[in-house]
């Protein structure tokens, strides 16, 4: 079987010790399974760029040893390609135009749970509108390879919006159609996505693409308990030091490098790492918060 994993960061801000455990996991499956490991900018934001993202984490990754496969895609460049997944929907009517804000939703049913409003009552033509998908309150069962079997209903969200009123195309449709167009078959990546995994199973499914395998890693989270990210001002990695960097991260994902590797160069320990990459060492959710 052919493998083809990817990372996949947002440019929001620079890599952290987050990012780096999810492009580490994500690097040594698709290597122990002499798979490819492609990489994806998600620039599909815009207002939410760091302006010097999207040059610094391919940087970042070299220094680390994680070199991937291809080109980078970046997805500023697919707009055709959501356009053409969200067409394909309205055509199958399996999505509709929206033009509710959150106030008169919270009004009307006094929860941000969609309640269909608008697929019985379509907003004018000429009325700013976004396109939500039908999710018919499917149940969405899948077994992840670290969190084991996963239920979920698709009531809590209600309809959701795959492009929004300012014509932004959602993640949920371009990390669905770019995982479908660029082959892939297995993700990698952090558990805070756990729960979107369900809502993307269900557009594979409406849009005919097959599903990935996937794996949710344990998210890092700092000593208040919160999740590293950029919002909570997550460190950003040290170029200059890739080595003691990736050393803490096996050890986070529970893969524990010999003494006699420790003063192993960075090529030496990814060497070691993938030769000996054991996925079932990886705990469900993290030991204790990390301190940097
Ligand atoms: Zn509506």
């Amino acid at each position: 079987m052919t493998y083809i994993g990817r990372f996949a960061p947002s440019p929001t801000g620079l890599l952290h010790f987050g990012s780096l455990l999810a492009a580490l996991a994500s690097y040594l499956d698709a290597r122990a399974h002499q798979g490819r490991w492609l990489l994806r900018i998600e620039d599909i934001d815009p207002p939410r760029e760091h302006p010097d993202a999207r040059h610094a984490i391919p940087q970042t990754l070299e220094r680390f040893g994680l070199h991937w496969d291809g080109d980078i895609v970046f997805q500023s460049d697919r707009h055709a390609l959501y356009q053409q997944a969200l067409t394909q929907l309205a055509e199958h009517q399996q999505a509709y135009r929206c033009s509710c804000s959150r106030k008169q939703l919270l009004l009307r049913s006094g929860s941000s749970c969609y309640d269909g409003h608008c697929l019985t009552a379509a907003p004018a033509i000429d009325q700013p509108a976004a396109w939500r998908v039908c999710t018919h309150q499917a149940e969405i069962q899948f077994t992840d390879s670290i969190q084991g079997t996963q239920h979920y209903r698709l009531t809590d969200s209600g309809d959701f919006v795959i492009r929004r009123k300012d014509q932004l195309y959602a993640y949920l449709l371009a990390v669905v159609v770019d995982d479908a167009d660029q082959g892939v078959t297995h993700v990698v990546r952090g558990s805070d996505l756990l729960d979107e995994t369900p809502r993307q199973l269900h557009l594979q499914q409406l849009l005919g693409y097959s599903h990935p395998q996937y794996s949710h890693i344990p998210v890092a989270c700092n000593t208040q308990g919160q999740k590293l990210s950029k919002q909570n001002l997550a460190r950003p990695l040290d170029d200059s030091k890739p080595v003691p960097q990736l050393r803490a991260a096996l050890r986070f994902l529970g893969q524990n490098p010999p003494a006699a590797l420790q003063y192993a160069s960075r090529d030496e320990l990814l060497k070691w790492a993938i030769t000996h990459w054991t996925p079932l060492s990886i705990p469900r959710c993290m030991a204790q918060p990390w301190r940097d």
